[in-house]
């Protein structure tokens, strides 16, 4: 479990878990030779289907990547919009651009709840709207049921981004589509990768398509024929998993769901220390009752300088982050879509700030945290209200 070059003594926002058992992974693929897509891709994708509830899975170099084939085997294109949360990582609404339909940006459904906020959807559709991609923000769930209902009743096609949520019950369960992130920071990681799950076979077979150039047969089936032949049915991208990180991934995929128990352990324990030490500062992720297991979004009491709370938890050994800047506020998209106001969103946006979360942390570390953020919380209040120290 522990990482074999151990980091600084820094505690950090998340941290990637690799031994030897990847390393034996690593240079078995080497040893048998072929490192391009080929068996071992199989059988991730066979072992990721099963584990969660999916008929199939399709591997992918990216879950960016995963969004714009899902996008383009959805036949989503110019002139179409879809709905996406601002709070999320770019890469959620940069796939909307990519197959050139519009972004409508939706808030969130509260001041501590970051999921995207369904009735705020319904009232941004309009008649061109064809799709909704939900994030399941820090890997607690959207309302599943709820969303399936509204999409089916619009007519939408719904999509799950399911960066935060790799091992998760649920996850990729309602959506037509759900991509998963394996990058260095996920639940699971094979250091650059995604995987694609479907409801519907042909949707997933075109994505797999359309993942090697729209050819019909993969290089490793051409390797094994006599006269190798191929066509282009569909203009494809070169999106493709290799054999290095379906290795890494088989053994990570093993460990998700311990590691997803211990990050559970973990998070009871920062509620516990946090309505201890530094009630001031609430956890706030998805819809109440969903606890986040990803990531540890905290949300800092009205008026305290972020930025100060960041440092000085810095100063105390423990690495921060924010998640996310909202995306309609980035210079990007405020030039492409001007005049957005999201209230929640840029609340939440100014006032979260991301704790330490990763499966080889102790309780005492998390204790540590909590006392540390108390500790700056009561001095950056006193320095607010004009105390002199
Ligand atoms: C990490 C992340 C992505 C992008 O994943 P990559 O595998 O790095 O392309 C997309 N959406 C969300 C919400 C993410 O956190």
């Amino acid at each position: 479990m522990k990482p074999l070059k151990p980091n600084d003594k820094r505690l950090n926002v998340a941290e990637a878990y690799l031994d030897a058992d990847e390393i034996d992974a690593l240079t078995d693929v080497v040893r048998d030779g072929w490192i391009t897509m080929g068996p071992r891709v199989d059988a991730f994708e066979k072992a990721f289907a099963a584990r969660s509830d999916a008929q199939a899975a399709v591997a992918v170099s990216s879950c960016t990547a995963g969004l714009h084939l899902v996008l383009a085997a959805l036949g989503i294109g110019l002139g179409d919009e879809v709905l996406v949360p601002s709070m999320t990582f770019v890469a959620t609404v940069n796939a909307i651009l990519y197959v050139g339909a519009k972004p409508l940006f939706v808030d969130i459904s509260g001041p501590e709840d970051a999921s995207i906020s369904l009735d705020d959807a319904r009232s941004k559709m309009s008649e061109r709207t064809r799709a909704a991609i939900v994030v399941h923000y820090a890997g607690s769930l959207v309302p599943g049921d709820a969303w399936r209902r509204f999409a089916e009743a619009e007519g939408l096609l719904l999509i799950e981004d399911a960066a935060h949520a790799a091992g998760v019950p649920g996850a990729g369960s309602f959506g037509d589509a759900a991509v998963f992130s394996f990058y260095g920071n996920k639940n699971m990681t094979t250091a650059e990768g995604g995987m694609v799950t479907a409801r519907d076979p042909d949707l997933l077979q075109c994505v797999r398509t359309l993942r090697s150039h729209g050819m019909t047969s993969g290089t490793f089936e051409r390797h094994h024929k006599v006269a190798p032949r191929y066509d282009v049915t569909m203009l494809g991208w070169n999106y493709r998993m290799d054999e290095l990180r379906a290795a890494i991934g088989l053994v990570q995929l093993a460990r998700l769901e311990g590691w997803n128990r211990r990050r559970r352990e973990l998070v009871d324990c920062y509620f516990d220390a946090l309505a201890t030490y530094c009630p001031q500062v609430r956890i706030a992720a998805g819809p109440p009752g969903q606890r986040p297991v990803h990531i540890l979004p905290a949300l800092l009491p009205d008026g305290i300088q972020r930025d100060d709370v960041a440092a000085s938890l810095y100063d105390d050994g423990i690495q921060t982050s924010f998640h996310y800047p909202p995306v309609h506020q980035l210079d990007l998209y405020r030039r492409l879509c001007p005049h957005q106001y999201l209230p929640l969103t840029e609340e939440f946006g100014n006032r979260q700030i991301t704790l330490p979360l990763h499966p080889g942390m102790t309780e005492g570390q998390v204790k540590q945290v909590a006392r540390s953020l108390a500790r700056c919380v009561e001095t950056l209040s006193l320095v607010e209200e004009g105390v002199v120290l």
